[in-house]
């Protein structure tokens, strides 16, 4: 085989192991709201649903059980017993809710089961905050097998620690020591907010009739459309040494997929007594000035979405884009150019932003406007 096709070859297990575990946290975050969606109504659809998801992991674990207790090793069996020594009972029990994962440990050749295995290892932490903090019931496949002796690291596995779903994800930041922490802004917490608050009522960035027309239903009169994404549930916030907070994307997003309401406190332009580093102009096109008018400004400070987090690049991944949606002007995050798994999320802050600050830029990219000076 020449250099080339083992390049290729390796390049096409990376891209296997990315996607692979792309789909398992996709499956985690479906297993969890549809079991919310269980606890939260009576609808049988809901629960046969829920139910075979429920099913499908039991089986799975009553499987691997088999294999730990009988010497009949399949090739997946023996995958599995090995999978649990490296990695303990409790990310098995999380990824056995996953049908990419339980297939992958059927399907996958021995080079490409070992390159997810290493993704997988370097980004446990995440998975297990993200089914955790998601409120993944992934201890109860594992109680009906509790009392045994014969499976090592199980009960101690099963030993509650910290309640995650108490809290919003996005009120979870992980360090780089793999401990956690919650945001703050000049000793406030930053609390997670579904949609902007405006300082007034009634509210200042409402549509105009001069506005463009609502960007989902194009409807040139008022609508109540509402821009719903599910991008925040498939992202988590990670501290970074120099940069402080940032984004990490944990799906594949397509170039232009609009990622997120850019949420907050909305203030009138001239509310600019806080020195603010999330705020963001919010403007509008007005037809009859021809020209994009300033409606207001968004302070995410202390209460704001996941978006607010989304550092500068140079070469960023996504921008901001103003839009009307349903009765108001909004600022929305939208994917630049195709963003992969595990890739942070950067806007372009502006070239304002460095300039009005004595600070370097930390984007490390090619084209980086303000690079810290070089150390050698
Ligand atoms: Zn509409
Ligand atoms: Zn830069």
């Amino acid at each position: 085989m020449s250099e080339f096709q083992k390049n290729q070859q390796n390049n096409e297990g990376a891209n296997n192991s990315l996607n692979i575990t792309a789909a398992l946290y996709w499956d985690i975050n479906c297993v969890s709201i549809s079991r919310k969606i269980v606890n939260g109504t009576h609808s049988k659809e809901d629960s046969e649903i829920y139910a075979q998801m429920k099913n499908s992991t039991d089986v799975f674990i009553s499987q691997v059980m088999t294999g730990c207790f009988t010497a009949l090793q399949t090739n997946s069996l023996s995958r599995c017993t090995s999978f649990i020594n490296e990695f303990g009972w409790k990310l098995l029990a999380i990824c056995a809710h996953s049908e990419a994962f339980r297939s992958a440990g059927e399907n996958l050749n021995e080079a490409d089961w070992l390159s997810f295995k290493n993704l997988l290892a370097q980004n446990q932490r995440s998975v297990e905050v993200f089914a955790n903090s998601r409120d993944l019931e992934w201890r109860g496949p594992l109680l009906p097998y509790a009392s045994s002796n014969l499976l090592p690291g199980l009960r101690e596995a099963l030993t509650p620690d910290i309640n995650l779903a108490q809290e919003h994800p996005h009120h979870l930041v992980q360090l780089p020591d793999g401990h956690l922490k919650r945001p703050t802004h000049r000793g406030l917490a930053q609390v997670n907010i579904s949609s902007s608050i405006d300082y007034k009522n009634p509210k200042i960035n409402l549509r105009t009739p001069q506005m463009r027309a609502c960007y989902l239903c194009r409807s040139p009169q008022t609508c109540e459309c509402r821009h719903i994404s599910m991008v925040g549930d498939m992202v988590e916030l990670v501290e970074h040494l120099e940069k402080g907070v940032t984004v990490r994307a944990l799906a594949n997003f397509r170039k232009g997929e609009h990622l997120g309401e850019f949420s907050g406190q909305i203030y009138p332009e001239s509310h600019s007594y806080r020195e603010s580093v999330y705020s963001l102009l919010l403007n509008a096109y007005d037809a009859e000035a021809r020209q994009n008018l300033n409606v207001g400004t968004v302070f995410p400070d202390q209460y704001g979405n996941w978006t607010r987090f989304i550092s500068h690049s140079c070469e960023p991944t996504a921008r901001f884009v103003n839009l009307i949606v349903g009765n108001e002007a909004i600022s929305d995050v939208q994917a630049e150019r195709s963003i992969s798994m595990f890739e942070e999320l950067t806007v372009d802050y502006g070239e304002e932003y460095f300039k009005t600050r004595p600070i370097f830029c930390r984007c490390g990219t090619k084209s980086c406007k303000k690079p810290p000076p070089s150390e050698d």
